[in-house]
């Protein structure tokens, strides 16, 4: 996927404050952070949205974000946002989890 600002990360074509990598999932810090705390989990292997992740992927993802959470200490709490879609706010169409923390998460979210 040569047009996929994310691929191209992973791919070490763009440059990314990298903060977790395995063999399936790489993390990086969000160029625009909107919280203290904002990292980008995404698997490797191009897939759009939620919904394409399949099994083995999602289980790599939990794996990894689980390692992010450990590592960041973040016992006080953190967000994981999966903007999908038009509505759902996403604005780059390879799947990303955000991880969000260092402040208190307000809800409803805008
Ligand atoms: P979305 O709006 O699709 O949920 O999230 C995309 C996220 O990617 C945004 O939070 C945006 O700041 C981040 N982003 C966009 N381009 C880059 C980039 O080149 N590098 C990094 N590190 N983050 C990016
Ligand atoms: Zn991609």
């Amino acid at each position: 996927m040569e047009n996929c600002l994310f691929c191209r990360l992973v791919a070490g074509k763009i440059p990314a404050t990298q903060v977790y990598a395995d063999d399936e999932t790489f993390a990086f810090k969000d160029i625009n952070p909107v919280a203290p705390g904002h990292i980008l989990l995404i698997p490797r292997r191009h897939m759009e949205n939620m919904l394409d992740l399949d099994d083995a992927t999602a289980l790599a993802m939990h794996r990894a974000l689980k390692n992010i959470v450990a590592a960041e200490k973040l016992e006080k709490g953190f967000r994981v946002v999966a903007n999908t879609g038009e509505h759902g706010g996403q604005t780059v169409f390879h799947l990303h989890w955000h991880i969000l923390f260092g402040r208190h998460m307000g809800w409803p979210p805008g």
